[in-house]
């Protein structure tokens, strides 16, 4: 599962952050969404991703099922 993540589109509301820390940050500059390249991968983390992507109020947040 690979995440990506649309910084235009991020208006910084923090619930990836607050739902899945391992895989999401916020910026120290502007709030916008920072990936975490280390984070952890597995059907636990792949859930907690589906479950940012929900919570996400701008859309900006996006799943495939390609391997990252
Ligand atoms: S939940 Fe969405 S809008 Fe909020 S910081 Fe994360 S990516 Fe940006």
């Amino acid at each position: 599962m690979r995440i990506q993540a649309d910084t235009e589109r991020c208006v910084g509301a923090g619930m990836c952050a607050l739902t899945a820390p391992d895989l999401f940050d916020q910026s120290d500059e502007d709030g916008t969404v920072v990936l975490l390249p280390d984070g952890p991968r597995g059907p636990d983390a792949d859930a907690a991703a589906r479950e940012a992507v929900e919570r996400c109020p701008s859309g900006a947040l996006t799943l495939t099922d390609r391997p990252s």
